[in-house]
């Protein structure tokens, strides 16, 4: 039996645990024989007190080994793409499909939206017919033969990983950086990728405000990946305002479709060429995250990401016509719509994307509690960013909403996501790069991406 007592009292006092104890205390907390009131007494001395590499290591491997692990066969090095959560991050819709057109191999296990950040899962849903949970075994045949897969993250990988996020969420234990780093690397190896790209964004729409805090995350990422025998590299990614024109579930899918068409949004294709090319950089495809680059630009003006994203999503039983996939038409937005104007003339100073993602979830398109329905048409379109002039009375965003109540509590929200004053500078979208010798900044050569 786990002795429960002395292992609180030593993370109380800053001690570290052999990682036979780490596993053994998993174990424990799988097999139920440890009450919720002790593992989240431990998770808040986690918070306050950290985990040393060795620990973390043996916490993340249990969990990770908790439930099935997905195997890929053996000639496969699949890679995985997962982003710390943002406003409007429609980037895995298009990241997926373009990188297994270039030749990665793409196994990519995604989550639902939860509090005011998005998810791949609830985007994928506005897909009439899509299939956003595949079993382990569909899984990994459409990952062999189509080259890539986005599923939901099944119950029987990392359960226990599960358990102890569930606590967390209703303990104000989730900001802490050794929790999030296992939690993310234990699904990631669970999920059988070989090879990890993480997005950690930072900012007022992600979990991480500062530049300082999400580079931490990142470091502790990747190494812990490494210790456990992956390879992995960090993007550090500015998420002060939402990425692209779109936030919304059917309207992300849109935006998506615009980008692989070759006509989305400056930000948002600049991330996914960057985030697609350091895809094709851990899976091995190329040498250096600029070959990336250019091979994914490539893939992009030739419709080949577009092709592939047809495949992927009619494999899992998704159905786009023709003229919603070529981006002449487009999946419907909510009825109700409501306009916000400028208050006054300027620059705008800021658009704050966490309030954008908070009207979202008030419009309808967003949950509080997992159990919660969505609106799938709810949407916030951004027309006016950080750095834009406007004049007095125009045009800054518009809300759509299926009920006047939801857009009517949304649409002051919105109103107070925006600041306007003078002389501002747009922010860089891509601040650098965290690899396993360190932190590299991709300076201000990459105009494109601001
Ligand atoms: N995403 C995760 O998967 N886990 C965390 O702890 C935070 C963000």
């Amino acid at each position: 039996m786990f002795e429960m007592l002395p292992f609180l009292e030593s993370k109380r006092e800053g001690l570290e645990m052999p990682p036979e104890t780490m596993e053994a205390f998993v174990k424990a907390c799988q097999d139920g024989a440890v009450p919720d009131y002790q593992v989240t007494a431990w998770l808040m001395a986690v918070f306050f007190r950290g985990l040393s590499p060795e620990e973390l290591k043996a916490f993340t491997r249990a969990m990770a080994h908790s439930g099935k692990v997905v195997r890929f066969p053996k000639n496969l090095l699949p890679v995985d793409k997962h982003s710390t959560g943002g406003v409007g991050d429609k980037t895995t819709l298009v990241v997926v499909p373009l990188a297994a057109a270039c030749g990665a191999s793409v196994a990519k296990l995604s989550g639902k939206g939860l509090g005011f950040t998005g998810g791949t899962v609830d985007k994928l849903s506005a897909i009439p017919g899509m299939k956003t949970e595949l079993s382990v075994q569909e899984f990994i045949d459409q990952v062999t033969t189509t080259g890539c897969a986005v599923s939901g993250h099944s119950a029987d990988l990392a359960p226990a990983e599960a358990r102890f996020y569930s606590l967390r969420d209703v303990t104000a234990t989730v900001p802490s950086i050794p929790l999030i780093a296992s939690s993310i690397v234990s699904k990631k190896i669970a999920g059988g990728a070989r090879r990890f790209v993480f997005d950690v964004k930072y900012g007022s729409g992600a979990f991480m405000e500062t530049r300082e805090t999400a580079l931490k995350l990142a470091g502790r990422l990747v190494d812990l990946s490494k210790a456990l025998g992956y390879d992995a590299f960090a993007l550090l990614t500015n998420m002060e305002q939402p990425l692209g024109r779109w936030v919304g579930n059917a309207a992300e899918v849109n935006e998506a479709l615009q980008v692989l068409n070759g006509k989305g949004p400056e930000d948002t294709t600049c991330l996914c060429t960057e985030i697609a090319g350091a895809m094709l950089l851990a899976a091995g495809v190329v040498d250096t995250w600029e070959s990336g680059r250019k091979a994914v630009s490539s893939a992009l003006a030739k419709g080949k990401g577009l092709e592939k994203f047809r495949e992927m999503i009619e494999r899992q039983g998704g159905m786009l016509d023709d003229e919603i996939l070529a981006g002449e038409k487009r999946l419907p937005v909510a009825r109700h719509i409501f306009e916000v104007r400028a208050s006054r003339g300027g620059d705008i100073l800021s658009c704050h994307a966490r309030k954008i993602g908070e009207a979202l979830r008030l419009a309808g398109g967003g949950r509080m509690r997992k159990e919660d329905m969505l609106d799938l048409y709810a949407a916030v379109e951004i027309l006016k960013k950080t750095g834009d002039q406007v004049e007095e009375g125009e045009l800054l965003a518009k809300v759509y909403a299926s009920t006047e109540k939801a857009l009517e509590a949304a649409a002051g929200k919105v109103e107070s996501a925006f600041s306007i004053g003078s002389r501002t500078v747009k922010p860089e979208l891509v601040w650098g790069i965290r690899d396993s010798r360190g932190f590299t900044p991709v300076g201000k050569s990459r105009g494109t991406c601001r």
